[in-house]
């Protein structure tokens, strides 16, 4: 297979007029963990035009993980990687744009398909859908309610496929995370190319269903309290949610606490006597980091079917749409 063509791009020049815009004299940069590499080419960009800089080294799964430390000791935070979510004006959102080629050699079934990607792929969909269109296919690109660019989806949400007529979802990206999450969300095929190794696969969650299935098996067989874990970053803090679900499950006779940290961690949680956590926080820790915690961590919607509220065949992805 040969590798699709790799350029990430920062657009430095509409950054440093914008700082120049805003007379930032010192600002805050922070950096996902795959471009923490390029730091030091970044910070010595940004230098010569005259601003000093101030390096995060916290976590930045995402545009909700700011570091609201480093945030207060700042004129502006550069948050690269990821587009505006949170309405802060002294935050600078700077997404990292990967440029790939087009998939030509489309021969789906399906010839009226919905297009989403993430935000290093998803501002070159309109010109895939262009192309799409000319070879016959009726596309529809939507924009989400959390997201900047049309088909752009989060781990978190995938507004730009609700209600969608098409009838099956393209994909463009790597991982599987999201094209799997779009498939449960959407209940339609999700076919997934990645623009990276070039690659084209139909995408099916039968396997992770049944891993959660597993997973809820094991709470319910728990004798153990649990505990309704809140984050305190800003795009993920659900806290109104914790207390409702809080109160659902006194009501269903089931007795938890509610747990607040920054970071959701196997270490943090280390000390606690709890068999099993309800993560209100970011979805993905309770998907992807699941094997990594020594105890079950379920989804909000997840423990609403423990409780009885919620038919299994109901299973629905947990999203967050705004965060109180
Ligand atoms: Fe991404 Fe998770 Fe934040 Fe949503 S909550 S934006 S999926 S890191």
């Amino acid at each position: 297979m040969r590798a699709g063509r790799i350029l990430g791009r920062i657009e430095f020049d509409e950054l440093i007029s914008e700082l120049k815009r805003r007379n930032v004299v010192i600002a805050g940069l922070q950096l996902p963990d795959g471009l923490k590499y390029k730091s030091t080419e970044i910070i010595d960009k940004i230098e010569k035009a005259g601003f000093r800089i101030f390096l995060s080294g916290s976590s930045s799964f995402g545009a909700c993980d700011i570091d609201t430390f480093l945030l207060e000791e700042v004129d502006v935070l550069i948050h690269i990687g990821h587009t505006k979510l949170l309405k802060k004006n002294n935050i600078i959102y700077v997404p990292y744009f990967v440029d790939y080629s087009i998939p030509r050699d489309l021969n789906l079934k399906e010839k009226n398909l919905a297009l989403i990607s993430t935000v290093q792929y998803a501002w070159k969909l309109p010109e895939v859908k262009k192309y799409l269109e000319k070879i016959g296919y009726r596309i529809e690109l939507k924009k989400g309610d959390r997201t900047k660019f049309p088909g752009q989806v989060l781990g978190c949400n995938y507004s730009p496929i609700k209600n969608s007529n098409a009838d099956a979802i393209l994909f463009i990206g790597d991982g599987l995370f999201h094209p799997l999450g779009a498939a449960i969300y959407s209940q339609k095929k999700v076919y997934r190319y990645n623009p990276l190794s070039r690659e084209f696969e139909e995408v099916k969650p039968d396997k992770f269903t049944i891993k959660r299935n597993m997973i809820l098996g094991k709470v319910m067989h728990s004798t153990k309290r649990g505990a309704i874990l809140v984050s305190s970053k800003p795009g993920q803090k659900r806290i109104r949610l914790a207390e409702s679900l809080k109160e659902k499950a006194n009501e269903a006779g089931k007795k938890v606490d509610i747990l607040m940290t920054d970071e959701i961690t196997p270490y943090k949680l280390s000390n606690f006597p709890y068999g099993f956590y309800v993560n209100t926080a970011c979805p993905r820790i309770s998907y992807d980091d699941t094997d990594l915690f020594s105890v079950p961590i379920i989804t909000p919607p997840e423990f609403e079917t423990l409780l009885g509220l919620r038919k299994w065949e109901d299973y629905k992805m947990d999203e967050i749409n705004d965060v109180s």
